[in-house]
């Protein structure tokens, strides 16, 4: 999947989709909650049982002339206790044929710091976690990577691997939550799901789009913005970033790119009837 934003282009690279119940990522999406986002829902976010494909993949922005991967998926190590969650170590493989060989990445961009969006900042060689970037500069939001270093564990529970072998390298820069990464591509704060939560906008020739990271997990949280994940670190800030970034983006034509929206992964914030809904698109290299 490739989509065009003015002069940027962004491509979805996959490496793994696991089908779960919708509630048991969103606990509030009850049968009964669902039932009026059903229609729009269908059939690519969400199935006649209630299940959805949550998908992991990277984005891969290039803007002028840099390479930039944002988020980095499981990587190759096993997820105890998330057996459908194990990375696929053929991942590299898909992104050096979809034309990203690891040493031509210029930057890598963590939305944030849980462990299926650090995976693949490292990868094993006899028996040692090194970056497979070796070329980039890594940018980890300052506020993210200070409170986990602070707390470490929960979801960012595997940063000895992923994180620390790259700040050794000397490769990363903590930057502020609105750091600009080109003239084109710059991080918006929008935590609550973690403490320094990070997405990425893009604006070219008018254009614009938006690389949610875990600000959102599902489409129906454009319409339920109160809809939180269970793992969400701050609940109530996770949605008032939800209602910032719809009220920015809603019926705009910003092209919202979901982190872990199953195929198509792409689509509107659009208002239908007083309602807020979110249409996919399965138009790319638009
Ligand atoms: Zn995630």
């Amino acid at each position: 999947m490739r989509w065009k934003i003015g002069e940027v282009a962004v491509t979805k690279v996959v490496e793994l989709e696991q089908e779960l119940p919708l509630r048991g990522l969103l606990p509030r999406a009850s049968e009964e909650a669902l039932a009026p986002h059903q229609a729009w829902l269908m059939p690519y976010f969400i199935d006649d049982e209630g299940m959805t494909d949550l998908s992991i993949h990277a984005f891969l922005i290039e803007s002028s002339g840099l390479r930039i991967i944002v988020d980095t998926c499981v990587g190759d190590r096993n997820m105890a206790g998330l057996p459908g969650f194990t990375g696929d170590p053929a991942f590299l493989k898909r992104l050096t044929a979809a034309g990203f060989p690891p040493e031509s990445i210029d930057i890598v961009c963590c939305t944030h710091l849980h462990f299926d969006h650090v995976g693949w900042n490292t990868k094993l060689e006899d028996g040692k976690w090194v970056p497979t970037f070796p070329n980039a500069r890594y940018l980890f939001g300052r506020a993210e990577y200070d409170a986990w270093i602070a707390e470490p564990g929960g979801y960012a529970w595997n940063l000895p691997d992923t994180v620390a072998p790259v700040v050794e390298a000397g490769l990363v820069d903590l930057v502020d939550p609105d750091h600009r990464i080109t003239s084109e591509v710059r991080f918006i704060p929008t935590p609550g799901h973690s403490p320094g939560h990070m997405s990425v906008l893009i604006e070219s020739n008018g254009a614009r789009a938006l690389i949610t990271g875990d600000a959102t997990h599902h489409p129906v949280q454009w319409a339920e913005t109160d809809w939180g994940m269970s793992g969400d670190w701050d609940g109530v800030e996770a949605a008032d970033s939800r209602r910032e970034m719809r009220a920015e983006h809603g019926d705009t034509g910003t092209l919202i790119l979901g982190t872990h929206y199953a195929a198509p992964s792409a689509g509107y914030i659009v208002s239908v009837g007083g309602e807020w809904q979110f249409h996919a698109t399965t138009e790319t290299e638009f």
